[in-house]
C-alpha cells in the first residue's frame, strides 16, 4: 500500500510539502533553495506555456531571448529598480577556477576577476531596456510587443517548492509604446489574459486589483495583478502585470522621433508569471488523498486501467481500451492506456488519484461481458458505469463537467473566506479566526499599510478593480476612505 498523505486539517504545509513530492511534481535539489522539477511537474508547466504562449501570440507578441547576466551598471540605472532588487542577487565575480596549491581541490583564480561583476537577472527590464535603445529610433518602429521564457534568480531566504524557490521558471513580457494610454492598455490587456488563463484553464478563481506602493514591484507606476485564495485561508499573487511608465525609457535614453519630429521617450510595460502557477494549482484544488487536476491542465485526461486475470481478457481489454483512446486522441484528450503487468489495479488506482488524473477508467472482465466501463471521477471521488456505446461523448461532456465543478467549488470557498469589516478589532479577529481576504476601508498611506503589517502580518493584496467607490473611514486612522482593500496573509 502507498502511504498516505498528513491531511490537510493536521498540517496544511506538511501535506503541501508531502504531495509535491509524493505526486511526483519536484523535490528539493543539493542547492538551497532551488527545485529539481520532475517530469511529471514538467509536463504540467508545458501545458500551461503552451496555453500562454498562445494566447500571447493572439494578443500579439513574439518571443525572443535576452542574456542571462546582466552587468552590474545596468541594474543600477533605475535607482527604484536596483533598491527593491538589490537584496536578492546572485552576483558573478570571476570566470575561472584553478587548482587549489596545496591539492585539496579547485578554488576560485583571483586573477580571472571580473572587470565589471554580473548579476544573474532576477528580471530582465535593465538588459531589455539597454537593447530597445539600439531598436527605437523612430515611431515606425513601436510598439516593441516580446515575451521572453526565461529562468531568474532571486536570492529568497524562505523558500517553498513551486511557491517561493531562488531559481524559478517564467515568462516575462516586455513591452514598448509610444504612448501612456497605450502602455497603459497594454498593461491591463495583459491582467486580463492571466486571468483569463488562470480562472478558465487552471479553474482557479481571482481577483483583479492594483498594488498598493508599498506592494508594487521596483520601478513600477502601477501594478496590475491577480490574486488568489488557498485552501488555508492564505492569498498568492498569481501573476503581475506593471505599467512601467518612462522610467527606464529615462534610465536607459530611449527615445523615439514622433510624427512631428519630436524626440519622445517611450512608454513601457512588463508582465510574468511563474512556476508559482503550479502552487496555486495544488493549493487551490486538492485534497486529502493527493493532487486534483482540472482537465483543462492535466498532462493524463484519462487513465484506463484493465482488471484481468488472464491473457485473454487483458487482450480483449486492451482492444477495447486502445479503440477507446484513439477516438478520444482525436478529440484532443489525453489518454493514458496502464497495461503495466508488474502493477496491480489498486496500486494503479492509489497512484492516479495522487497524481490527480481527472478521470479513471476501470475495465474488468464483467464490464466487457456487459458491454460497460466503470468511470471514477477524480473531483468528487464518485464512480459510475457506463455502457461502451456513448462513452465517447459521455468522457467529453465529463470533462467539461470535472473542469467546471473544480472551478466553482474553489469560488465557492473562496467567497466564503472574504470577510467585511469596519473596524480594527474585527479586523484582527476575523483574520485569526478565519484568514482569507479581509475587505476593510484603508486611508490610502503606506504608514497605515506598514503599521497593520508589522502587527497582523497581514498585507494589502491589492486594490479591486471592481470595488464600488464608497465612503468609508481607515478601520485603522480612521481617516476618510473612498474604497475598501483586500487585506490577507500571503504566501
Ligand atoms: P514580479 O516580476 O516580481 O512581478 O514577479 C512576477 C511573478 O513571478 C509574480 O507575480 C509571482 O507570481 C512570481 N514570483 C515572484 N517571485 C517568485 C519566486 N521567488 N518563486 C516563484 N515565483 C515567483
Amino acid at each position: 500500500m502507498m502511504a498516505t498523505l498528513t491531511s490537510r486539517e493536521d498540517d496544511y504545509s506538511k501535506w503541501y510539502n508531502e504531495l509535491v513530492i509524493k505526486a511526483d511534481l519536484a523535490e528539493n535539489s543539493g542547492v538551497k533553495g532551488c527545485m529539481v522539477i520532475k517530469p511529471y511537474g514538467f509536463a504540467i508547466w508545458e501545458k500551461m506555456q503552451k496555453q500562454l504562449d498562445q494566447m500571447f501570440k493572439d494578443t500579439g507578441h513574439e518571443n525572443a531571448y535576452f542574456p542571462l547576466f546582466i552587468p552590474k551598471s545596468y541594474l543600477s540605472k533605475e535607482a527604484d529598480h536596483v533598491e527593491g532588487f538589490a537584496k536578492e542577487c546572485a552576483v558573478v565575480t570571476h570566470y575561472r577556477l584553478k587548482n587549489a596549491p596545496d591539492g585539496s581541490g579547485v578554488i576560485v583564480d583571483p586573477d580571472a576577476k571580473l572587470e565589471e561583476e554580473l548579476i544573474v537577472r532576477p528580471t530582465s527590464e535593465t538588459i531589455i531596456w539597454n537593447t530597445y535603445k539600439n531598436w527605437v529610433k523612430s515611431h515606425r518602429d513601436l510598439p516593441i510587443l516580446i515575451n521572453q521564457w526565461a529562468n531568474v534568480v532571486r536570492w529568497e531566504m524562505r523558500t517553498r517548492l513551486f511557491l517561493r524557490t531562488s531559481e524559478f521558471l517564467w515568462q516575462e513580457g516586455h513591452t514598448a509604446h509610444a504612448t501612456k494610454e497605450e502602455a497603459v492598455e497594454e498593461a491591463k490587456k495583459m491582467q486580463g489574459v492571466y486571468a483569463d488563463f488562470v480562472e478558465n484553464f487552471m479553474g482557479v478563481p481571482v481577483i483583479k486589483g492594483t498594488k498598493s506602493p508599498a506592494e508594487r514591484f521596483a520601478g513600477a507606476e502601477d501594478t496590475y495583478t491577480i490574486e488568489a485564495m488557498m485552501q488555508d485561508g492564505k492569498a498568492l499573487q498569481a501573476g503581475t502585470s506593471h505599467f512601467l511608465g518612462q522610467n527606464f525609457a529615462k534610465a536607459f535614453d530611449v527615445k523615439y522621433q514622433s510624427k512631428e519630429g519630436k524626440q519622445e521617450l517611450v512608454w513601457a510595460t512588463s508582465w510574468g508569471v511563474s512556476t508559482r502557477l503550479i502552487g496555486a494549482l495544488i493549493m487551490t484544488h486538492s485534497d486529502d488523498h493527493g493532487l486534483v487536476l482540472p482537465p483543462n491542465i492535466a498532462p493524463i485526461q484519462i487513465v484506463i486501467v484493465p482488471i484481468h486475470r488472464t491473457e485473454e481478457q487483458l487482450e480483449e481489454i486492451s482492444n477495447l481500451a486502445n479503440d477507446l483512446k484513439k477516438q478520444l486522441n482525436q478529440l484532443g484528450i489525453s489518454v493514458k492506456f496502464d497495461d503495466r503487468t508488474e502493477y496491480k489495479p489498486g496500486w494503479k488506482f492509489n497512484e492516479y488519484e495522487l497524481k490527480g488524473v481527472p478521470v479513471r477508467i476501470a475495465i474488468g472482465p464483467k464490464d466487457l461481458e456487459n458491454k460497460q466501463v466503470e468511470i471514477a471521477r477524480r473531483d468528487t471521488l464518485e464512480k459510475h458505469s457506463h455502457p461502451i456505446e456513448g462513452l465517447v461523448d459521455h468522457l467529453k461532456n465529463l470533462l467539461n463537467q470535472i473542469q467546471e465543478n473544480l472551478y466553482l467549488k474553489a469560488r465557492n470557498h473562496r467567497d466564503s473566506l472574504i470577510t467585511k469589516v469596519d473596524s480594527y478589532e474585527e479586523f484582527k479577529t476575523a483574520l485569526k479566526e478565519k484568514g482569507g481576504f479581509i475587505s476593510a476601508h484603508w486611508d490610502g498611506s503606506m504608514e497605515v499599510e506598514e503599521k497593520i503589517k508589522a502587527e497582523t502580518k497581514a498585507t494589502i493584496r491589492c486594490i479591486p478593480l471592481n470595488a464600488p467607490e464608497e465612503e468609508g473611514i481607515c478601520i485603522y486612522s480612521g481617516n476618510p476612505s473612498k474604497k475598501r482593500v483586500l487585506f490577507a496573509i500571503a504566501y
